[in-house]
């Protein structure tokens, strides 16, 4: 889980808890994981020659198969020195690249080992249906189309079959991230409305960085599609709906924006590494600490049979072993101390002008994201009373 550097937009219900921020999430434009060019750069170029019956399948890709846990390291392949620790990343990166870390955006997704989620919804609740997409301009439309179908192979969405009537019918919300990407949600906040948390708690992110030992090696691993890894009840699959200008898709996972999707995920997977010490867990992120690299290795490794097993899948990009210093759930966390991560101050620093009551709103979000780290009451008095000026800007 990252901290989100502005406030949760409308379709995240941000009065319960905060939703995962893109990474996690197949963003619409995530980069291949065999090419990293995103979905419309892919589209653009053609795909190389599919090899029917070979070892993938016809798959445009050459990710591999999907497969069972591989049989589980006892020993380690090299010693465990520093010099050896990115050999030994590299290892458990290949022996694990077919099952936990597999992101082949071509094969169906694992589903995580537990119950399917159950919507929860009022049953004297008058369902909201819209009836008209949102429109998608012209020169996004390649690349949000190639995204849904991504979702579909993936076995999180599924075309809604002719002739069914509408009940609860979401809009689909197009916005462009920072670095320009497409991000796709979906506007769930009518059924929200009516809908019930499964309540889970976990402590706050920064407890559990300055939970980490000084001092220790850390290994990090990041889930890959976590929500959409929880398997939706069939019968509830209808009060997911949306349209978009491609026709009607419905969810076969755990929507993002739905309420009661983080509290269904971080439960399940919080149940199947209960066992497993020495370890702190934010929503998808996941830091283990030892004393030693070889140590390191074989908490590695259980925790990746455990994915393995259990359909949970990792990204192999943000997967860092036995480092003395990483990036964990929004914090750097070096041997000796916790600091909000580069990104967080850059943004505070860079942030732009305020030009009116959203972009106040949204500062003041920003800094609260860091506020346990120095006492905000003065430094933030000169925005509390700022003079709009007649342009509508603000200033200070
Ligand atoms: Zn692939």
């Amino acid at each position: 889980m990252k901290q989100p550097i502005q406030p949760a937009s409308h379709v995240h219900d941000s009065h319960h808890q905060p939703l995962p921020a893109p990474a996690p999430s197949p963003g619409v434009t995530r980069g291949h994981p065999d090419t990293g060019l995103s979905a419309q750069q892919q589209t653009t170029r053609p795909p190389p020659p599919p090899t029917p019956g070979g070892p993938h399948k016809g798959r445009p890709c050459s990710c591999p198969q999907r497969a069972p846990p591989p049989e589980m390291p006892t020993s380690l392949p090299f010693p465990g020195t520093e010099e050896n620790r990115h050999r030994l990343e590299r290892y458990l990166l290949d022996h694990y690249a077919a099952s936990s870390f597999n992101v082949c955006e071509h094969q169906p997704l694992p589903m995580m080992s537990g119950p399917p989620l159950s919507l929860t919804i009022d049953p004297n609740a008058t369902p909201k249906p819209y009836h008209t997409p949102i429109a998608v301009p012209v020169h996004w439309q390649d690349e949000v189309k190639a995204g849904l179908d991504r979702d579909v192979r993936l076995g999180v969405l599924e075309k809604v079959p002719l002739g069914t009537p509408v009940t609860w019918c979401h809009c689909m919300v197009i916005c462009t991230k920072k670095d320009g990407s497409l991000r796709r949600t979906i506007n769930f906040q009518p059924l929200n409305q009516h809908a019930t948390r499964e309540t889970h708690h976990c402590p706050s992110p920064f407890h559990q960085a300055r939970a980490i030992p000084r001092l220790t090696k850390k290994t990090v691993f990041d889930a890959w599609n976590g929500y959409h890894s929880v398997a939706l009840d069939e019968r509830h699959r209808h009060y997911t709906m949306f349209i978009t200008p491609w026709g009607r898709y419905k969810y076969r996972t755990a929507p993002q924006g739905y309420i009661a999707s983080g509290d269904a995920y971080t439960a399940r997977y919080d149940s199947l590494v209960a066992h497993v010490g020495s370890k702190t867990k934010c929503i998808d992120d996941a830091l283990l600490w030892s004393e030693t690299i070889k140590e390191a290795f074989h908490q590695a490794v259980e925790w990746l049979q455990i994915c393995a097993t259990n359909g949970i899948t990792l990204n192999p990009r943000k997967f860092h072993f036995a480092e003395d210093e990483v990036e964990f759930a929004g914090f750097t966390v070096t041997p000796t101390e916790v600091r909000p991560a580069d990104k967080f101050t850059a943004a505070v620093r860079e942030f732009p002008t305020p030009k009116g009551i959203t972009d106040i709103r949204a500062w003041f979000g920003l800094v609260n994201q860091v506020s346990y780290a120095f006492s905000m009451t003065a430094a933030m008095s000169p925005f509390r009373k700022p003079d709009i000026s007649s342009s509508g800007a603000a200033t200070s």
